[in-house]
């Protein structure tokens, strides 16, 4: 299907409806749950139709695709940068995104603190998990996230908000329960670990083929591409 064809108004419908009875089922409150509309390799022009259904989180997983639809897209929009992110690039988006999913690193934290010193704003984050322990991942071990938060909210100017993960690629969702399941049970350790001092109030976990098993694990924030945009072409 080519991304013409796309009715990206319609698939917002079903995934909002998806997303409604997921939080009717867990009897989660729909203002929980935050849809991230996940635009990579896309063109503006459907970005604008999700923007013109009411769309305002977009996730894109490249530096330079998210400045340039940054620069293209009206300015009250909240761009989550989802990919994994370079070192040498977080100078050129640590003040335009609203939200950094996957640090998983303590340099690429000390990176993120020192950009956002410099330009004088707080970088938001989370810390990635590999939750499947894939080695095709980013990501760092479910053991060592306690760790890793602790260094890093002794840096200047960023800020951790909670976990991303992105589950293993399976056929059936529920086969992703168990992992998500466990990356809530981590954010509740951290928390009682560290005396409620730290924010892990974000779980930025589920795509198109899980998202729903996600939102009934505890997800606050899920990252919908194909289910909004259609599939991706590569090539271009
Ligand atoms: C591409 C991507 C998504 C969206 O994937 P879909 O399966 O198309 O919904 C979500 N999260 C991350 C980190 C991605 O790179």
């Amino acid at each position: 299907m080519s991304d013409e064809a796309v009715n990206v108004v319609e698939n917002l419908r079903l995934t909002e409806s998806n997303i409604q009875s997921a939080c009717e089922k867990a009897g989660r409150d729909r203002s929980e749950v935050t849809l991230i509309a996940v635009s990579k390799t896309k063109p503006v022009s459907l970005l604008m139709d999700a923007y013109n259904a009411g769309i305002r989180e977009f996730g894109e997983n490249k530096v330079q695709e998210l400045v340039d639809k940054y620069e293209q897209m009206p300015k009250d929009i909240h761009w989550h940068m989802i990919g994994h992110l370079q070192r040498n690039k977080v100078k050129y988006i640590v003040d335009k995104a609203y939200l950094i999913h996957g640090v998983d690193s303590y340099e690429l934290a000390q990176e993120i603190s020192k950009q956002a010193v410099k330009k004088n704003c707080t970088a938001n984050i989370l810390v990635e998990i590999n939750i499947g322990d894939e080695e095709t991942k980013f990501g760092i071990p479910y053991d060592k996230v306690t760790e890793l938060v602790d260094k890093i909210i002794s840096l200047p100017n960023i800020s951790v908000h909670g976990l991303m993960c992105i589950a293993p690629n399976v056929e059936n969702p529920e086969d992703n329960r168990h992992f998500f399941a466990k990356m809530r049970q981590k954010a509740v350790d951290i928390n009682l670990d560290k005396g409620h001092n730290i924010d892990m109030s974000v779980l930025s976990m589920g795509m198109t083929g899980d998202y729903q098993v996600a939102i009934e694990e505890g997800a606050t924030m899920v990252r919908v591409g194909t289910g909004i945009f259609g599939v991706r072409n590569y090539r271009i």
